[in-house]
């Protein structure tokens, strides 16, 4: 008999975020639909948290095949220093008056830390090309925004950034703001104000910190006293962006805007890597000048891929279509729902709802990433053809929007589950 894809997998693959001592053999997946995925047995999963929060539209979703399929017998890929072609100039065209701010110029990257890269260099050399010396960044408790070393710089020191801290820069960790804190932030943010290049923050909901949310009214007042400040406002919407919160993007909760914005994940649906920085016009122009230095050096081999452009513009038809918005308030309804449910049970506390994005905790003394609760119930939920991926003991569900009222029910049912199963 032929060996098992996991058996063969556990022989030469090195996963993500995985202990690799004791592993379980990884579940082998061969197809998707909708919010469902297929094991080697046809056994059915519902991918309960969009494949790490990156599919928006369901799984192998024919419409944006067939245009990565036609865009591939097309023109594959093509350097992009000096050479364009349709599909990149499509999507900046497009996503630029979609987005939350007036955003110019679209620089495209491959992934959610690389966005977040380039908007850091941006905004760094922003200053440096008009040769202002404002050398601190601003961040806040609990980010995380990626994992290469300057998006790991400007998260919050934790165990995934523990090895590395000799090796990354200092950056000035704020709280994120609450009604009694907020003053207080504020003038923090004052006291650093005139050293500072940029403020990077994850708008309204900090997602690998354990999806935390917090007031957009009071994000507000900070992004203000930043503006009074002259620093740059950089919005990671990796996460948030494409409808994830309810609008399109969550920077559209709050008046004051971002002069960068950082986006990645659901962008092509989730169907390819892609990652995207866009900028206002004051940033770009201080980088339109005769002084050869003060170009961006920076650029990845896959950078604007047309086969990704191709399902970026497929992913924004689905996203345009007003079935898509009302998808996502049903779930958004249901999630409420819900969340009145799961404040009977004792053992979840602080239920939260954020647009399609429902989340809450399990108490167990230990917390934080490292907690058991994540591993057990993520067994318990495969067991029963539910994919959920605790972060330690914060539980979420972050569906595709395509999901169905019965699979979203499913999700909850096996939650209920395992809270009685495993924590009453
Ligand atoms: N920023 C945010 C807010 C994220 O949630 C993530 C990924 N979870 C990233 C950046 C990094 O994205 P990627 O994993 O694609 O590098």
């Amino acid at each position: 008999m032929a060996e098992s894809l996991s058996a063969r997998d556990l022989r030469v693959i090195w996963h993500p975020y995985t202990r690799q001592k004791d592993m379980p053999p990884p579940l082998a997946l061969v197809r998707g639909e909708g919010a469902l995925l297929f094991d080697e047995n046809g056994k059915s999963y519902i991918d309960a948290s969009s494949s790490w929060w990156v599919n928006i539209h369901g799984h192998a979703h024919p419409y944006i095949a067939e245009r990565i399929y036609r865009q591939a017998l097309h023109l594959e890929h093509v350097i992009f220093a000096g050479y364009t072609h349709e599909p990149a100039v499509r999507l900046a065209e497009r996503l630029l008056p979609r987005l939350p701010g007036p955003f110019s110029r679209v620089f495209y990257s491959d992934n959610g830390s690389t966005a977040v890269e380039v908007a850091l260099k941006m905004a760094i050399q922003y200053w440096w090309n008009r040769g202002a010396r404002r050398p601190k960044l601003l961040a806040f408790h609990h980010s995380y925004h990626g994992d290469t070393f300057g998006a790991m710089s400007v998260s919050e020191r934790s165990v995934f950034t523990l090895a590395f801290k000799d090796y990354l820069f200092e950056v000035v960790f704020i709280d994120t703001p609450t009604a009694g804190n907020l003053e207080e932030i504020k003038a923090q943010i004052r006291t650093h104000g005139a050293e500072t290049a940029a403020f990077i923050y994850e708008p309204l909901l900090q997602g690998a910190g354990g999806m935390r949310m917090y007031d957009p009214a009071h994000l507000d007042e900070l992004l203000e006293t930043c503006r009074q400040e002259g620093i740059l406002c950089i919005a990671d919407e990796v996460m948030t962006g494409f409808g994830r919160t309810g609008k399109l993007f969550a920077s559209e909760y709050t008046t004051n805007k971002p002069d960068i914005i950082c986006l990645s994940k659901g962008i092509t649906g989730g169907t390819m890597a892609l990652g995207a920085t866009a900028c206002t016009d004051a940033i770009y122009q201080a980088f339109v000048d005769d002084d050869k230095l003060k170009t961006l050096f920076h650029g990845h081999s896959f950078t604007a891929n047309p086969i990704t452009c191709a399902a970026a513009l497929a992913s924004l038809d689905l996203l345009e279509d007003p079935d898509c918005a009302d998808r996502r308030t049903r779930i958004h309804r249901q999630h409420r729902a819900f969340a009145e449910r799961l404040k009977t049970q004792k053992a979840a506390t602080d239920v939260r709802v954020l647009g399609t994005v429902l989340a809450f905790d399990i108490d167990t003394g230990a917390g934080g990433y490292l907690d058991n609760v994540g591993p057990l119930m993520a067994r318990y939920a495969v067991e029963r053809g539910v994919m959920l991926r605790p972060m330690g003991s914060n539980v979420y569900v972050l569906p595709p929007y395509c999901i169905t009222e019965q699979e979203l029910e499913a999700i909850y049912a096996c939650i209920e589950g395992a809270l009685e199963t495993l924590f009453s």
